[in-house]
């Protein structure tokens, strides 16, 4: 097994405003891992440190204890220079919530290009990074177009191009979809998946839908800060009372199956089902009563 892309190991952050009371920590205590190639999402109630733990990672915030590795780099370490947080913001691509604040320039392709620029590339291989990077978000049509006059969606998945362009090993998606009317969250989500399956880079979601949590390789739950819930969808989805202690909801088919469970003594695994097997399921069961 080699060595994780990303790793926390006790890691601890406290803003430097927020009230002066004990435990007041955003994040307090994570450890965690992502592998390389890896699905991750990252679940929590408002305010339980996803956002915080995501900028660590980038290092636009630092931590106050505990460690951080990303491709085995000592990213905590005092002595790291300017170029070495650039190195690990080229590795780590992130995707913020509002894709109007993160588009800069007035042509999609110069957005996109933007980012290799400033690595400093020869414009032939910027040219083919911009052009790759369009096509793999499926917007190469409207390289010429003015980002601005775009849906919510399709401006998402030109600042997923702008990232992809840096070529980087693992893209942090801070509750990108969540502005997003459906038809462009599944337009951002399917382009997320793309990216994991076809292209081999790690995914860290940082999302409040279940539907999109479901479809990752592991599940972390947030909450005050800490690591609360860790696993396969299937593990931490077949403990629903401990996402409601978390402050949040379970796919209703989960919630379902559990009524029936309790309420007419069934014992239908938990676990993520898909809508016809659940209904398979249920059918089965008031059938042999
Ligand atoms: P999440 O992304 O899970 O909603 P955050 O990481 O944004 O959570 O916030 C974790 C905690 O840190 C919350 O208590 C929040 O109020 C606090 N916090 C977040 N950003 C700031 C900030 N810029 N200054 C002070 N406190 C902050
Ligand atoms: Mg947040």
């Amino acid at each position: 097994m080699s060595n994780p892309l990303i790793k926390l190991e006790n890691v601890t952050f406290k803003y430097p405003d927020s009230e002066i009371k004990e435990n007041n920590f955003a994040v307090n205590n994570v450890s965690l891992e992502i592998n390389k190639g890896e699905f991750v999402a990252i679940l929590g109630h408002n305010g339980s440190g996803k956002s915080t733990t995501a900028k660590l990672i980038n290092m636009i915030l630092t931590a106050e204890s505990g460690k951080i590795f990303v491709d085995g780099k000592d990213i905590t370490d005092e002595n790291m220079t300017e170029d070495d947080i650039f190195e690990v913001r080229k590795k780590i691509g992130m995707v913020f919530q509002n894709p109007d604040n993160q588009i800069v320039a007035t042509v999609v392709e110069e957005d996109v290009a933007f980012g290799p620029e400033n690595l400093g590339l020869d414009p032939k291989e910027i040219r083919k990074r911009v052009d790759e990077a369009l096509e793999l978000v499926n917007m190469k049509e409207y390289a010429r177009h003015a980002p601005h006059k775009l849906s919510g969606g399709q401006k998402q998945r030109i600042a997923i191009a702008g990232t992809i362009a840096m070529k980087p090993q693992c893209i942090i998606f801070d509750e990108s979809t969540a502005m997003l009317d459906p038809m462009g969250r599944k337009d951002v989500m399917n382009t997320i998946k793309r990216l994991n399956k076809v292209e081999g880079i790690a995914i860290v979601l940082i999302t409040h839908y279940m539907n999109e949590a479901v479809q990752a390789d592991k599940v972390i739950v947030m909450k005050n800060g800490s690591v609360y819930l860790e696993g396969t969808p299937n593990q931490v989805f077949s403990q629903p009372q401990k996402l409601w202690n978390a402050g949040l909801e379970v796919p209703q088919s989960i919630e379902l199956i559990d009524k029936l469970n309790k309420e007419l003594g069934f014992d239908i695994p938990l676990k993520v089902y898909a809508l016809d097997e659940c209904t398979e399921i249920i059918k089965n069961k008031l059938m042999k009563e």
